[in-house]
């Protein structure tokens, strides 16, 4: 590991101003952090500890919850507002990882952990682009189980590994972020970028740019919500693909509908041309399979993972299929 320096900060603000220039690194609950220093996937001069700065969950004005950056995974999950009124959150975050890493993971940090592939954390073995730009990229032609299907380029096809993310884009939440310039928010649906060209640039973030807090709307009375993971085994394992619905259903008819899905591009992907065909229609599996083809008509498998598109077909329809009471 290349050595570095290692301070605690007291508030954001001292955060930003310990972050200056050079390759400072904000340090959460450390469960990916830690790991790409060690195995020489990142390097870092100074890490500055952001996990002990306060964070609390409150309620908004507008009846939704702002919560801080620094707020564990373990925490958010359990919490009894979240619980009842944001279910689909609760779910995906206790599908993630384990419980010793969700006790210390925090919800800024895991916004902003990164991709699984495995060429990407192989050093010096395999070629990357994420990790070292114009190398190439050994998963092309290899090992592409867990790699995306949608917004893929030639130069990358690492998925975006969050559960919470995927929740979280599909209840329209609003990353708030600080820096020296000041203060901005941004939808959450809009910080993560697809590879293109650069890989290597994961996010919209400036440099010393701090996320402080994630907020979320209410829910639309009446509406349920879910979180649906597919994985190679019951616990501690990324997702294939998973399904974030949010449903509300009137007469009979789609009257809201907000689809997120992960472990199918480089970021959380809100399914908007799917929430186009739903909205208004009859609730029932035919409705739902249209919609989910609808979204995966751009889908561009790698050679190890064309079962992806059957199986987020799938599984929009069960589960929205769920969300609505209605058999699909
Ligand atoms: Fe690197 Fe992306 Fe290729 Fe994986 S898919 S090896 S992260 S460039």
């Amino acid at each position: 590991m290349t050595p570095f320096t290692y301070s605690v900060a007291a508030s954001e603000h001292e955060a930003i101003v310990q972050a200056g220039a050079g390759a400072a690194r904000f340090l959460g609950g450390g469960t990916n952090l830690v790991d790409l220093l060690r195995q020489h996937v990142e390097q870092a001069d100074r890490l500055i500890d952001v996990s002990r700065l306060p964070g609390s969950i409150e309620e908004t004005p507008t009846g939704g919850l702002l919560i801080g950056a620094s707020v564990r995974n373990a925490v958010l999950a359990a919490d009894p507002r979240v619980r009842t009124r944001y279910p689909l959150l609760s779910r995906a975050l206790l599908a993630g990882a384990s419980a010793q890493i969700r006790n210390m993971a925090t919800v800024g940090g895991n916004i902003l952990q990164r991709t699984r592939c495995a060429y990407f954390y192989d050093v010096p073995g395999a070629r990357c682009n994420k990790r070292d730009p114009g190398a190439g990229c050994d998963a092309i032609g290899g090992f592409t189980r867990y790699h995306a299907i949608l917004g893929a380029s030639q130069s990358c096809a690492a998925t975006h590994p969050s559960d919470m993310c995927v929740a979280l884009v599909a209840l329209d939440a609003t990353v708030h972020l600080e820096s020296k310039a000041g203060k901005r928010s941004l939808p959450l649906a809009d910080l993560h970028r697809l590879p293109g060209d650069t890989p290597h640039v994961e996010t919209g973030l400036q440099p010393g740019e701090l996320i402080t807090a994630i907020e979320i709307p209410p829910c639309p009375a009446g509406a349920n919500s879910g979180y649906r993971k597919v994985r190679d085994r019951a616990s501690y394992a990324f997702a294939l693909i998973s399904v974030a619905a949010v449903l509300r259903i009137d007469g009979g008819a789609i009257a809201d509908i907000r689809l997120a899905l992960g472990g199918v591009a480089a970021k959380p992907w809100r399914a908007t041309r799917a929430e186009a065909v739903l909205r208004g229609r009859p609730a029932g599996r035919a409705s739902f399979l249209e919609a989910a083809d609808a979204e995966l008509a751009d889908a561009a498998p790698l050679q190890g993972n064309a079962f992806k598109i059957p199986l987020v077909r799938n599984t929009i329809a069960s589960l929205l299929g769920e969300l609505g009471g209605v058999a699909a």
